[in-house]
């Protein structure tokens, strides 16, 4: 059974806990006039209680009060719902009761009252700051600039998306999401298995592959990750090798070389080919073909059924139009496999139907034969 109360002023204290792992922050209210407690519990007059948000309403809360310009010391009027708890260690909770918040308002045109103390604020400094999503990607994008995509603290250079804003004394800096997290740049080790197909595929030898591996990652930029994987992405030219992926504990997962697309001639699906990468799974009956760059007649790409039966977002086509009016060409080439009975689309649906829907007669398109 949960008993829900609810209380609204003003919280004298706001402290920031550990609970199971989890900081949690407290927020103490003292004599809380409109405090509606059970049947039996001490006279309203006496208690005082604390209320618990967790980090997600706490974000919410900063969120709320960033978007009119205030900040925690103007919280005069809260109030919150919760459900009373009784399992908490009194190191966490200093209030005669305790609440675990379930919702909460804010009202924001109430104002102090004359005699009452500031707010009392324990909480870490790194978490008394929302940044808005909005303002911390153009922040994000401005420190990007000015340190030439490089993390702070590795020197590894980075998609501005794969970065995070630290303060750093009355600084801003931007560091990596290894680096953030505490996590150390792989060391990364090819198998010969894989190093074996990488070289066939580059036509290089088994010690000129291990170069092109030895560059990484200092001809990299860190792109992305999640929980299992790191994806770094060659910048420069001249390396055949597009996309790394490596896994956590510095294995290459898979690469995706430049200008060449893994093929599988069989009835599979074409995941595997849009993905374009190789991966360990994969290996058995694929093979490399090369792609190539060429100018096709809209009207002679053959349109799948698989194709025609979805419904492609609006949005992207309209991306798609935006941009062939602005540059005359497609932002990424749509994929087109040459077969006897024609020429196929396998990726680039939506940018098709722009082209079509702009009249264009002609686009540029990656395209593999199949033999
Ligand atoms: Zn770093």
């Amino acid at each position: 059974m949960t008993l829900r109360v609810k209380t609204q002023g003003r919280p004298i204290a706001i402290r920031q806990e550990r609970l199971n792992g989890e900081y949690v922050f407290c927020f103490d209210f003292k004599e809380p006039f409109t405090t509606c407690i059970p049947n039996g519990m001490p006279n309203q007059e006496e208690i005082t209680s604390t209320y618990m948000f967790n980090k997600k309403q706490w974000y919410t809360l900063l969120r709320e009060l960033s978007k009119i310009d205030k900040s925690l010391k103007d919280l005069n009027e809260l109030r919150l719902y919760g459900n009373l708890t009784l399992y908490i260690s009194d190191s966490i909770s200093i209030g005669d009761i305790t609440v675990i918040v379930q919702d909460f308002h804010y009202i924001p045109y109430s104002v102090q009252k004359p005699n009452s103390s500031p707010i009392q604020l324990l909480i870490d400094p790194s978490y008394l700051t929302f940044f808005d999503h909005k303002k911390r990607t153009s922040l994000a994008k401005e420190l990007h600039t000015q340190y030439d995509g490089q993390c702070q603290k590795c020197g590894q250079r980075c998609d501005y998306r794969s970065m995070r804003i630290k303060n750093y004394g009355s600084d801003n800096i931007l560091l990596c999401l290894l680096c953030f997290c505490n996590r150390p740049m792989p060391e990364i080790t090819a198998t010969k298995q894989l190093t074996k197909v990488i070289a066939k595929l580059l036509k290089l030898s088994m010690k000129n592959t291990q170069d092109v591996l030895n560059q990484f990652p200092k001809k990299y930029a860190f792109v992305g990750n999640s929980l299992q994987k790191l994806i770094y992405w060659a910048w420069d030219q001249d390396n055949p090798i597009l996309l790394m992926e490596v896994s956590n504990n510095g294995l290459v997962n898979s690469i995706t070389p430049r200008n060449h697309i893994l093929y599988n001639n069989a009835e599979k699906n074409y995941i595997d080919i849009i993905d374009n990468r190789i991966t360990y799974a994969d290996l058995s009956d694929l093979r490399f073909v090369k792609k190539q760059r060429i100018n096709i007649l809209v009207d002679q790409i053959c349109i799948s059924d698989q194709f025609l039966k979805k419904k492609p977002d609006p949005l992207k086509i309209q991306r798609s139009k935006n941009y062939y009016t602005h540059h005359n060409n497609s932002s990424r080439l749509p994929l087109i496999v040459q077969k006897a009975n024609g020429l196929h689309l396998i990726d680039g649906y939506t940018l098709y139907i722009a082209a079509q829907e702009l009249n264009i007669a002609e686009i540029e398109c990656w395209i593999i034969k199949e033999k």
